[in-house]
Order: C-alpha cells, then structure tokens, then sequence
C-alpha cells in the first residue's frame, strides 16, 4: 500500500444530505490536503457524488460572488441537491469532454505555451537587420496585426471553379446542376431570377454559352429582379411584358460570391461543411501553410520562424530550449556579447518553458506539437495537458477534481500521472479523483467507495476511509479487484478464420506500414499513448474498410457536429490499401462511448427500437382500436398523442433573469409527456407513461408474455443495465451506459457473422467489474462469427484477447511500428514491446 505510515489530515470536507440523482441522502467526510479516489461500479454514482454535489457547490459558491453578469459566462452546472457542505475549498474541475473545444484552439493555446512563444520572439527574437521589433500580437494568426494578409491566417486559400461547383454539366438548372447552390427555398429563388433574366433553366448546362455560365456562377453583380413564383418560363416572359405584380422582388447573387461569402462567414457548421465540399482548397501561396504576415515570419529563435517551432514535437521543443536555460551556456554568452538584456529575457523564458514542457513531457505528451489542434486530442490527451498547466499554475488550497485521468494511458505512462498529482497535492492542493484504475487507487490517501450496484441499487457510500479498511467491507464489488487478484480464467485462444491484410499504411505517424488483422477472433491493439493505435484502427482501418463497403467511414465515426469541427484539421489517410480478406468482412460498426442521442427526446426505448414494438402492443388493445389509435399515437414525437404544452418534452423551460433556465415538469401533463387521451390507453393495467417510467428490469417482467419485446429488453439487462428507466433521456446516460446500449442493439440484430466491430478503449470509464460484463457481451459477438478489434489499456482485456497487435516502441516519431504481434501469451515475451512486461504477469 502506498501510504503505510499513518496520515494526519489538515482538515474535511463534510456533506450532509447529498441527493443528486441517484445519491441516498448521503452523509460523508473526507480529507483536504489528500488523495481521494472515488470508486464504484459504472451508474453507482460517484460522478453524481464528486462532480455533480462537491464540484458543482464550490461552482455555486463562487458564482455567487461573482456579478449576476459574469454569471451568465459560465457554464454553469445544477445547483446540487444537498443539505450542506462544509470545509469546501474552491474548485476546478478537469472533467473530461468528450468531442469538445473549439477547433481554433490548440495544444498551444491550452497550455499558454503559445504566449510565452510570442514573448520570446517579440522580444529576443532574431530580427533581420533593419526590421523593428514587432508586438506579441503580430505572432498570433488570429490577430489583425499577426495574420497573413492572403489568407487571413487559415494557412489555406480557397478557391472555385466551373467544374467545383457544376459537378455533373448534363443536368439543366432546374435539375440542380449548380450543385454548389443552396438547397430549398434560397436555390429555387436563383433559379427564379434566372428564368426573369431569360436564362434557359431546361437545357443541360454544357449547352449555355459560355459567357452565360460564366455570368451565372462568377458575377460580382447583385442584380434585383421581379420573381414570379411557380410560372413556367412562357408564363415569365407574358407577366413581364404585361408588367404584372411579381410575387416578390429577388436579388441573385453569383455561385461562387455565394460559396465564398457562406464558407467565410455563416455560423453554422453545417453550411460551412456542405459548400466546402464545392471549393478547391490549396496551400496559402504566400505564407505556404504557415499562417501568419512575413515580417513574423522574418522573426527568427535558434533559426527558426515560430510556425516552424510550433511544428516540433514538446520533446524536441524542450531539448531546444533546454541550452538557453543555463547561466553558462553558450548560446546565451554568444547572444549576451550583442544583447545583454534579450539574454536575460531568453533565459527567463526558456527556464520557464523548459519547466512547463517538462511537466507535460512527464505525462507522456512530448509527441505532441503546439500546432496541434484541440478537437484532434483524445479526451484523456486534453484533460493531461490540462492537468500539466496547472501543476505550473502554483495556486494552492484548491480542490481538483478529475475524472479518470488515467483513461488512455498505458500502465508505463500511469506512473508518471501519479507524480503530476502528487505534486499537485504537494504544493497544497485537494485532490477528488473519480477513477477505476487500480494502480491510481491504490496510490490513494483515502477511498470513497460508492455502491453497491447502479443506479437505483446504487447511491449508497459503503466505504470511506484509508484503502486498508476497504478490505473489510463485504458488498464493496470495488474490494475484490484492489485486493486479491482477480485470476484470468485462462480460456482457449480462438483461430482466425481469415486475415485482413493492410499495406503501405501512411497516416500521422505511420509510414508505410503493413499489418494482418485476424479475422473471426477478438484482437487487442496495445502501445503506449502517441504510438499510433488510434491512427491505426480507428482512422485508418476504419476508413479502408469503410471505403471498400462503400460506407462512408465519417458517418459512422463522429456525430455531424464533431465531423464537421475537424474538417478543416481533416487528416486522410494519405496511403494505405487492403490486399486481402475483404470478401470475409459485410458490414462494419464502431461501438464508441459518444451519446446515443443529443435531445431528451431520444431515450433506451426509442434508440434500440424496443419502443415501436411497445407502441404496436398499446395500439392492439380493445380501447385503441375502438378509437382507432395506430401505434404512431403512442409516441410522444407525434402531435396528437402528445402533451401539447411542452410538445412531448415533459418539461418546460422557465427563464430566468440572469440566470441560466431551468427546467421544470410540464404543468400540463405532469412530465408524462402525453395528453390525456393518449393516457387513458392500458395495457396491463399501465398507460404508454408508466411504462417509459419502469427500469428495465421491471418491464421484463412485465412483457415477460411478449417474446420480441422480452428478447429486446433482456439483452439491455443483460450488459448489465436492468437498472436504467426505459425513458430515461439520452442525455442522462453516462458515456459507458451508452456504449453498452449501442452493443445491446447489436446484439439483439439477426446475426450473420462477418461484421467488424472496432472499438476504441471500450473499458474507459468502466469499473472492472463492468469490463467483465462487457467482455462477456464481446465474447458473444465473436461467437457468432465476427471479428472485434479494441484498442485497449487495461492488461486484463488484452490478456484474454485471443490476438494481440503491440504498436510502437515509443510514442510519435519514434513509433507507428508493429513491434509484436501474436497470441498474448507470446507477445508477453517480446523483448522490445513496453506492454510486454505488464503484460506478463499474467503469464506465469
Ligand atoms: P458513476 O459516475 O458512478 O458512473 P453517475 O453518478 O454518473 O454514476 O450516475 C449515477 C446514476 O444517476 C445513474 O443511474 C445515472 O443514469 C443517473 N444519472 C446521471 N446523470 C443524471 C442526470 N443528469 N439526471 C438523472 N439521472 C442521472
Ligand atoms: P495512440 O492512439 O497510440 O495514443 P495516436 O494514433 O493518437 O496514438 O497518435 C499517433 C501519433 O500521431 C502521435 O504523434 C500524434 O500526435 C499523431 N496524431 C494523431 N492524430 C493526429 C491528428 N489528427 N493530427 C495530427 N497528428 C496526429
Ligand atoms: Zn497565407
Ligand atoms: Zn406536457
């Protein structure tokens, strides 16, 4: 155990009555000055404990001294649920976000790195002679004064052409061959103009002149015309002789002045995707990429322009910088000879970048570069670079509270995490953790233990003391993985069927890489975090596959929101084929932890489609029939079964002043979300509301009589999720619920074999009681003759793969090799694999 000795604590932080979601009314006590890990299995609800009653009070707290203005910029979280708190210090959250940050922010950025950056070149840059010194600003492309005047620091220049915007020239206009216009009502009011204007709307676009077609798409002229809706052109022509009333006046506006106008300033990133797909874009002729005004670019620090400097990996950041740090070092005595003062500032700004960098380095992030966009991290990427600025943010007697910050590590890179907090809790800091990695459990100072199931079976603290006392508490499931090892059922290593053979694999740190993925077995890919395992599966085999069954790989990988924040950081693979093993693969699905759906109205029920199966039984019933009630009455997205007052929310938004809203019961139909007549409706004895509000345990009893319903319902059970309400929001569901309900839905499809079920770090966020439940459910999907490939951390996983793919040695450049490959058993032997080691301990 990592803390024999006794520890005093300086003092506690003590909760009386917590009732957030699930919590039972709980008392508690825990230490400042200390290490506290909250633990439980996944929906127990020890986020609900440590985000949602402790974060969410020192939020409340502090806003309430803050201007009813200021208020209004946070993101503020629910007032929680609790009697009171006493003893809580100030906090800060690192929460993980999933698919969050805007995309013009950047690993620079994020650190503050980038600032110090600008510091140093403005003011102990090189400059060439004659040039004055420039501000700090003039080194940022998103100032006026720093970016490219060509490109207006995007690095890229945009541009259209005949054949961007007429894709197919044998459709007419009216068939849509200005596929680059807008859609609708906008497109159709072009097309209006031109007939006005006499253009032939019905002849294939390659038979208008070309003085026309150039007219159409490039005028730089806005003309006003009146617009007959709904006439034919013959009809136009006679209602423009005879002056008639047009039916509104319409301004044109030239294809390409559209695209470039929406591209460059809409809002919404939906448009900005769909005219993007009409533009060519190509490297800024003037800053070639590198965004900002020459004059910046003139500015040298170790013969480097800051762009190019932005580009290095941190490692080679930081040996960079390292030389000038020193008092002796030469390459400041050569500087100090011309400039003693930019000496000194060189020093002091590379001492204080080395330490900054170093911290990050510690966390296994020098593959990183500066330039690198947020929304392209993985969450645990962002939350470590977080998690390093404020090691060297020097604020003391803070609450920190994280949220699995071990999620992505490999165990080589876990240690180096339990130094950073170590040093957070050093410099007299707090520290709540919410985790499920053993390793950072048992580093703990204290553990909160809260169980002892999920849910509505959860919510209970059954533990909160030292680690050691945990042993003694019998209904913790937590205890059994802490202490005593749990021992790996060795099991019979499955046989590939086939092999999916990848070539000439070139993407982010892959360079020409080649590598057989079994097929028809459960295959863990391995490596240290930046080794390349997301470029590798979820990139690029997603993508070759995706390409080969003609499904579109982005559809399946990112929601429309996150798709289109990465287009423009978009990396393609830049290589890489298929050589052999596609005739064994059909179909292939992604099972990630995002969201089953972004509104309340998409709930377990709806999303596994067990809700029309639901609906079909309340629409056989004597009294529906007799009123003619088709199943469509029955759901709360269709205007005459629903409550008309809050549309089938079943709340309502109250605004209030200064302060975000809040959502209340619908007063109509009291949160049932249905109108009255819709709930007079039974089905055993129950109406559509009471059964939306059963867990789905209960309703398996329920529908016990109905074989489809039943089967629906208990493979939802089955992953381990009986405890959930069948109408329970999406927006409630903990990224793991979702996932496992994205499996459920799988598994309960007719199964033919051959899909390629990919899944990246699937145990995130899983308590190993609920990694086993999951496995048993992979299991399953290989068993019916499908191949699963993870990426994957935790040792037990990838000890019972049937295949293991160790990439690497080392993270970034010096990785994006195979350095293994075969059954776990051997790869435990390799010499030059960093998971072997962890990894043999299971093999003695
Ligand atoms: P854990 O962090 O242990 O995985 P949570 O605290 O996230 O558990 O969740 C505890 C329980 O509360 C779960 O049943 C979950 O579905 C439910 N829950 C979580 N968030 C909400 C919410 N915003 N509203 C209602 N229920 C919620
Ligand atoms: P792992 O999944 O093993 O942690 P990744 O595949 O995410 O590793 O990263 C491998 C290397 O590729 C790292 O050096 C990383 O910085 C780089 N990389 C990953 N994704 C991107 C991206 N979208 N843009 C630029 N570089 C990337
Ligand atoms: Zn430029
Ligand atoms: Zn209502």
């Amino acid at each position: 155990m990592a803390n024999q000795k006794k520890q005093t604590f300086t003092g506690f932080v003590k909760v009386r009555g917590a009732r957030e979601n699930n919590l039972k009314n709980i008392d508690l006590e825990i230490p400042r000055d200390a290490l506290v890990v909250f633990t439980g299995v996944s929906g127990s609800g020890k986020s609900s404990l440590a985000f949602g009653t402790l974060y969410a009070e020192a939020q409340r707290r502090y806003l309430e001294s803050v201007s009813p203005y200021a208020r209004r910029l946070f993101n503020q979280m629910a007032i929680p649920e609790v009697d009171e708190i006493e003893g809580l210090p100030p906090a800060i959250a690192l929460q993980q976000q999933r698919g969050s940050g805007t995309t013009r922010s950047s690993v620079g950025s994020v650190t503050t790195l980038s600032n110090l950056m600008r510091m140093l070149y403005s003011r102990a840059g090189d400059y060439p002679d004659g040039q004055s010194i420039i501000y700090a600003e003039a080194f940022s492309s998103n100032t006026p004064e720093g970016a490219c005047p060509e490109c207006h620091g995007l690095g890229r220049v945009y541009e259209v052409t005949e054949q961007s915007m007429v894709p197919d020239d044998s459709l007419t206009i009216r068939e849509r061959a200005i596929a680059a216009w807008p859609t609708a009502w906008l497109g159709q009011n072009f097309r209006d103009i031109l007939t006005t204007l006499g253009y032939d709307v019905d002849i294939p676009w390659r038979d208008l002149p070309q003085k026309q077609r150039d007219w159409i798409l490039f005028t730089e002229e806005k003309p006003v015309v009146p617009v007959y809706a709904g006439f034919n052109p013959a009809q136009v022509k006679e209602a423009l002789q005879n002056k008639l009333e047009p039916s509104y006046m319409g301004t044109f506006t030239g294809a390409k002045k559209y695209v470039l106008h929406t591209f460059a300033n809409t809002q919404s990133q939906l448009m900005k995707k769909r005219v993007s797909k009409y533009m060519l874009s190509g490297e800024c002729p003037l800053c070639h990429g590198k965004r900002l005004r020459q004059e910046s670019l003139a500015v040298k620090f170790a013969g480097l322009d800051i762009a190019a400097l932005s580009r290095v990996t941190l490692s080679r950041l930081n040996e960079i910088f390292r030389p000038y740090t020193e008092e002796k070092a030469t390459p400041l005595t050569k500087a100090e000879k011309a400039h003693p003062e930019k000496a000194m500032v060189t020093q002091r700004i590379a001492q204080d970048l080395v330490a900054r960098i170093g911290v990050m380095l510690d966390l296994g992030l020098g593959y990183l570069n500066l330039e690198r966009s947020t929304p392209t991290l993985s969450p645990g990427e962002l939350q470590r670079l977080r998690l390093a600025t404020q090691v060297r943010s020097n604020l003391f007697g803070v609450v920190y509270v994280l949220d699995e910050p071990s999620a992505g590590l490999h165990p080589a890179d876990t240690e180096a995490l339990l130094r950073a907090l170590d040093r957070l809790k050093d410099s007299g800091n707090s520290l709540f953790v919410v985790e499920h990695e053993v390793d950072v459990i048992h580093h703990a100072d204290w553990i909160v233990d809260v169980g002892p199931d999920a849910g509505e079976k959860g919510g209970h603290v059954l533990y909160s003391g030292p680690p050691e006392g945990l042993s003694k508490i019998e209904n913790s499931v937590t205890r059994n993985y802490i202490f005593g090892m749990q021992p790996v059922t060795p099991k019979k290593t499955r046989i590939p069927k086939a092999w999916l053979r990848l070539e000439n694999v070139t993407r982010n740190n892959l360079n020409n890489l080649a590598v057989s993925f079994p097929l028809g077995v459960f295959t863990s890919v391995t490596g240290i975090s930046g080794s390349g395992k997301s470029s590798l599966v979820s990139q690029a085999l997603v993508e070759l596959v995706a390409g080969q069954l003609g499904q579109e790989a982005e559809l399946l990988t990112a929601s429309a929101e996150e798709a289109e924040t990465l287009e423009l950081d978009k990396v393609l693979t830049k290589d890489g084929k298929i050589t052999e093993g596609m005739d064994a693969i059909k179909r292939l699905v992604r099972v990630d932890q995002k969201p089953i759906g972004r509104t309340p109205r998409s709930n377990l029920a709806t999303y596994t489609g067990l809700f029309d199966q639901v609906r079909k039984l309340f629409a056989a019933t004597e009294m529906a029939k007799s009123r003619r009630y088709d199943a469509g009455r029955f759901s709360f997205n269709v205007v005459k079964g629903r409550c008309p007052h809050c549309e089938g929310e079943g709340f309502v938004m109250v605004e209030l002043l200064f302060l975000p809203s809040v959502y209340a019961p619908c007063p109509t139909c009291k949160g049932t979300r249905y109108n009255h007549k819709t709930l007079e409706i039974k089905y055993k004895e129950k109406n559509i509301a009471d059964v939306l509000g059963m867990t789905v345990d209960a309703a398996c009893e329920f529908f016990n009589a109905e074989p489809q319903v039943f089967r629906a319902l208990d493979v939802v059970r089955q992953v381990g999720l009986g405890y959930l309400r069948l109408g329970q929001p999406a927006t409630e569901l903990s990224g793991g619920e979702a996932q496992r309900i994205k499996l459920a839905t799988e598994l309960q499809r007719i199964q033919h074999g051959n899909t390629l079920y990919i899944l990246d770090e699937p145990t995130t966020g899983l308590h190993p009681a609920d990694v086993e439940k999951l496995m048993a459910q992979l299991d399953k999907l290989v068993a019916q003759g499908n191949t699963v490939v993870v990426v994957e951390h935790d040792m037990h996983v990838i000890a019972a793969s049937d295949w293991v793919i160790d990439i690497g040695p080392e993270a970034g450049e010096k990785g994006g090799m195979v350095v293994a490959s075969g059954p776990p058993a051997l790869v435990a032997k390799s010499k030059n694999s960093r998971t072997a080691p962890y990894l043999n301990k299971f093999f003695n």
